[in-house]
């Protein structure tokens, strides 16, 4: 008799481990068994848990491979932070770059990699991830159908590397995750959505050989990959207690930027194989006004940023990551503001974030005089227009870095000319960079530093790469790559089975 999900959910998962532990190591459980009953069981070439960027890379390139493939998802579509991202792709080498007049080069590229993630970045894994960049890009073109926007040259670190998605869905991931989906399907790689993984299955020697769902239709099934299996079900930045225990308490009163269902299934499922957890602290933050999820972004660096209390924080030449990684240690209830003045309003991406705070009616306060708008926001007018009095005197003098914080902008925007607009915002979770070690094809390493035979990562899932913040468009061309290496991998082992 197989479980149905009722009876399978009335003895709750406590009691898997429990019977595992009696019927087979207690490590992690055996196919086709539980509680002495039967599982059904279904049989592929390669099982992908998640269906995100990483997740349907991999699926795309083993179906392509000629493999049989299910992705697993536990939502009733992608629901990632993929749909949410804006769809950069750092990228070198590439024929978009040639195409928009664009030079750049691999070494380049890597220095500012391990730049960016202070050096802490595995250097072995980045240096893989530049020099497949420019495939990956060619790979999305020919195999997915993705086309890309005229690129520009954008600010150090991004510089000129950043290919956007094009395309009718917003944001640009959301394009990218429609297009994978349908080129999944054409290649006949079979998604099972509403089916969450609860535990992935083994031989007794720890080798990884599946995973066991459970679905509202079809209760408790074990899908088998004869290649191996994929975990790329993100990370854990939606996990509060997760967030508490590896980054510490004030990071859990952050909103989160992205999706609210990367739960941390990317530790759990791997920690009865002993898998070797990297970068847990690491977290990607940017600002947010978190009721309307309007995304201020850069616009951090065109105006001055006061608390609640009218007085500034942080030097506003910040990133908007680091500005928003700090804020809620800096201010217990993560709440800032960005001032501006009408001298800023047409620059691209301040003319851009205005437009987003109005699309997703988050607050902003405008008024022809600073003072109007000062009172508007709630600010205290005294403490705030002094504020921006000594902060104009200072830039006006050139002694804008002597403030207390300091102000490095090579140029600070001085306040002066209304309308004068105040956009409130926090400091909010993107996504967290830590998770099981990978090496470069894409195994998954133990605590002794050996593969986990069977066990393959990606995306969001790992950690290694990226430390402290990441160049923009980074992380999906790393799902790309890595989605797609692990396949190979799993192809080749399925043909040597
Ligand atoms: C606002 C925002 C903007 C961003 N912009 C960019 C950008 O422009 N460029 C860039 O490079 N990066 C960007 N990122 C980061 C990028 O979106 C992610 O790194 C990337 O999408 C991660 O893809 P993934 O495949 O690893 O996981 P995800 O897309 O998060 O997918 C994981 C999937 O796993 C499923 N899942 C989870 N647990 C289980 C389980 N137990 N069983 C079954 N299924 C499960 C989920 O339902 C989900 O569908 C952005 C992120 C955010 C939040």
């Amino acid at each position: 008799m197989s479980i149905s999900r009722r009876n399978f959910l009335g003895r709750g998962l406590a009691a898997t481990a429990a019977v595992g532990a009696m019927a087979a190591p207690a490590y992690a459980s055996q196919a086709g068994t539980l509680q002495g009953k039967k599982v059904p069981v279904e049989k592929y070439d390669v099982v992908v848990l998640g269906a995100g960027c990483a997740g349907m890379s991999c699926a795309l390139e083993a179906a392509l491979k000629g493999g049989k493939v299910v992705i697993l998802d536990k939502m009733s579509r992608p629901a990632g932070n993929t749909i949410f991202a804006g769809g950069h792709f750092n990228a070198t080498d590439t024929f978009v770059q040639k195409r928009d007049g664009l030079t750049d080069t691999k070494e380049e590229f890597f220095k500012d990699m391990m730049a960016v993630s202070q050096g802490r970045g595995d250097p072995e894994l980045t240096q893989l991830y530049v020099d497949k960049s420019g495939e990956a890009i060619q790979w999305l073109t020919d195999k997915v159908g993705i086309m890309w926007r005229k690129m520009v040259k954008e600010v150090w670190p991004a510089t000129t590397r950043g290919h956007v998605v094009d395309g009718k869905l917003k944001p640009g991931g959301a394009q990218l995750s429609k297009q994978l989906v349908d080129a999944c399907k054409k290649a006949g790689v079979k998604f099972v959505f509403n089916c969450k993984v609860v535990e992935l299955l083994s031989t007794p020697e720890l080798a990884c050989i599946g995973a066991r769902t459970i679905s509202e239709d079809d209760g408790v099934v074990d899908y088998l990959g004869k290649g191996g299996v994929l975990l790329a079900t993100g990370g854990f930045h939606a996990n509060k207690e997760m967030i508490c225990k590896y980054m510490g308490g004030t990071a859990a009163w952050m909103p989160i930027r992205g999706s609210s269902v990367n739960t941390g299934e990317n530790i759990t499922l791997v920690k009865p194989f002993f898998a070797q957890l990297v970068n847990m602290d690491q977290f990607h933050a940017g600002p947010i006004h978190g009721p309307t999820r309007a995304n201020p972004s850069t616009m951090v660096n065109y105006g001055v940023l006061v608390r609640n209390d009218g007085k500034r924080f942080i030097d506003e030449v910040s990133t908007y990551v680091r500005v928003a990684q700090q804020m809620p240690k800096l201010i217990p209830q993560n709440w800032a503001n960005i001032i501006i003045d009408s001298q800023v309003v047409d620059i691209d991406t301040v003319a851009t974030r205005i437009a987003r705070y109005k699309k997703a009616k988050a607050p902003i306060y405008q008024a022809d005089k600073l003072e109007d708008a000062i009172r508007l926001a709630g600010l205290p007018v005294d403490v705030t227009m002094k504020t921006i009095e000594e902060y104009n005197k200072a830039v006006k003098a050139g002694k804008a870095a002597e403030l207390t914080p300091p102000n490095t902008l090579e140029k600070p925007r001085l306040i002066e000319k209304g309308p004068f607009m105040i956009f409130p915002f926090q400091g909010g979770m993107t996504a967290t960079f830590g998770g099981p070690r990978i090496t470069r094809r894409a195994e998954v390493l133990n605590t002794e530093n050996k593969p986990i035979d069977g066990l393959y990562a990606a995306g969001n899932a790992i950690g290694g790469i990226f430390y402290d913040d990441y160049i923009v468009g980074s992380q999906l061309t790393a799902a790309v790559i890595f989605g797609r290496i692990a396949a190979d991998e799993m192809m080749a082992r399925c043909k040597k089975a």
